[in-house]
């Protein structure tokens, strides 16, 4: 039986893993930080480091799953791991250092995990790891890293899976009304490469809450606001709304880019759109994926759609560059949608069952290699 990372990982674990899950505590800096390192077979797991106030040792657990299937499922020679630390990310720089710094000691024995930028950290976070303990990816451009969040690596992706699950939606991405929940790294590239396609921004939200306008929003002028520290409400024109509104903004494409859970049974069924790309980690819980899948509604699984980060972090890795990061995110993550949404159509199952016997075969198979099963 393998998992999603709907059920406790304390309690029960599967055929996969967890391998590993390390508290890791520095009183003298107050690192409080969790490592879980979920599945190895492929090779040593990449996952990121999130930096948040409220992070648990169950998300961490379903974000490192999510990358041993996601890994698995691109054919990566790489197991899944994630790391949480707990903390503001806004923290002073000075401060925000010395406790990444800490941070990569602390997980320094932990030689399977290789870190990579999450919510909270970056670019500049991983240098400080990979000068502390030369293991890191998502370094800085600088020092032969492929900038992953500068360069749109996950929101490529995110645009390639729209782009082939539109026509299972009964889509074309021209004139397509795109609405995004967070506007970060994820978000920001998503919004400027589904653009390009000819898709319109209608709606978006970051922490603070949320702006739509039908006729479009300008997504440099959002971009000016991010930049400046400041949130998408103060966009000069649209309408602002809650937060729990966004959800029922009428759209074509929904794309979480933000936190855990955004869809659940409680909001899924006030959704109002053909298509859910999912750009964040575990951004639907099962009763709400089942739910879409009973109303027709096509969704691309996060494991699918949100690899291009990992890819070129793999790319990375093997000393590769920018435009090889580029053609494998597109090979692999327009491969996988295209396979997913084709099996999920043949054998009338939802695209995150499909998507999951497409992980589970392939890891089931990296296993048998090395004799785990
Ligand atoms: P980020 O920190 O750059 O941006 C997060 C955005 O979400 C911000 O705009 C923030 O204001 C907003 N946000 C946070 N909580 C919110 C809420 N409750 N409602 C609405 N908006 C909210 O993070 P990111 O790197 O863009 O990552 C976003 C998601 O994508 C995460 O789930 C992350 O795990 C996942 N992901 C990221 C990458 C990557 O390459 N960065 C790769 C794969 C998956």
């Amino acid at each position: 039986m393998i998992t999603h990372g709907d059920r406790d990982p304390l309690a029960f674990g599967d055929d996969i893993g967890p391998e590993k899950i390390v508290f890791l505590r520095t009183p003298s800096v107050g690192l409080r930080a969790i490592v879980v390192i979920d599945n190895t077979a492929a090779g040593p797991a990449i996952g990121g480091a999130r930096m948040a106030p409220d992070v648990s040792a169950l998300e961490c657990f379903r974000l490192a799953r999510a990358m041993t299937l996601k890994n698995a499922t691109c054919g990566l020679r790489h197991g899944g791991a994630k790391s949480v630390i707990f903390g503001d990310p806004g923290m002073p720089a000075d401060q925000k250092e010395e406790l990444i710094r800490a941070f990569a000691n602390a997980i320094a024995p932990l030689e399977n995990y290789i870190p990579g930028p999450d919510m909270g950290t970056d670019e500049t976070a991983m240098g400080f790891v990979h000068d502390e303990i030369g293991r890191a990816v998502g370094l800085p451009a600088e020092i032969g890293g492929i900038p992953l969040d500068q360069i749109g690596a996950t929101g490529y992706g995110v645009a390639i899976a729209a782009e082939v699950a539109a026509p299972f939606a009964g889509l074309t991405l021209e004139g397509a009304r795109v609405v995004l929940q967070g506007f970060g790294a994820v978000g920001e590239h998503t919004a400027r490469f589904l653009e390009l396609k000819g898709a319109r921004l209608v709606g978006v939200a970051d922490i603070t809450g949320a702006v739509t306008d039908p006729e479009g929003l300008d997504i440099d002028a959002l971009a000016r606001l991010k930049k400046a520290g400041r949130s998408v409400v103060e966009y000069p024109r649209g309408r602002t709304i809650p937060n729990d509104s966004l959800v029922a903004v009428p759209c074509d494409i929904w794309i979480p880019a933000a936190r855990p859970d955004a869809l659940r049974a409680d909001n899924v069924g006030r959704l109002n759109c053909r298509l859910v790309v999912q750009g964040a980690n575990v951004p639907v819980t099962h009763d709400a994926a089942r739910v879409m899948h009973e109303r027709g509604l096509i969704s691309v699984p996060d494991f699918i759609a949100n690899a291009g980060g990992v890819i070129a972090a793999a790319v990375e890795y093997d000393g590769g560059v920018k435009a090889t990061a580029m053609a494998a995110i597109e090979e692999k993550v327009g491969g996988n949608t295209r396979l997913t949404l084709q099996h999920a159509r043949e054998r009338k199952i939802s695209p995150l069952e499909a998507a999951m016997a497409l992980a589970t075969d392939r890891l089931t198979k990296i296993m048998q290699l090395r004799r785990w099963r």
